[in-house]
């Protein structure tokens, strides 16, 4: 379950909120950059995955990157259950 610890450990904790909502494509490079080696990188995305986050970069992924992420889940599980 996630207790929303690893809040605490991200690398954007001191950084402004405004830098992970980026508006456009050179901002979320730098977001992304950011992300690349935070620790808690894993736990992040997860999160804006199970919540469905849709604005912002999250564990180093973009909106369209999540949203493929979803996609690709959604298909792995029709096609498990199948
Ligand atoms: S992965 Fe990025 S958005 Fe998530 S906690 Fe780390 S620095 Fe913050």
């Amino acid at each position: 379950m996630d207790d929303g610890e690893w809040m605490d450990r991200g690398k954007c904790r001191d950084l402004p909120p405004s830098t992970f909502f980026p508006s456009d494509g050179v901002g979320v490079e730098v977001a992304r950059r950011i992300c690349a080696d935070c620790p808690v990188k894993g736990p992040c995305l997860e999160y804006a995955l199970e919540n469905r986050i849709d604005h912002g970069v999250w564990g180093g992924t973009s909106e369209r990157e999540r949203r493929r992420i979803m996609r690709r889940r959604r298909r792995e599980t029709t096609r498990s259950e199948g």
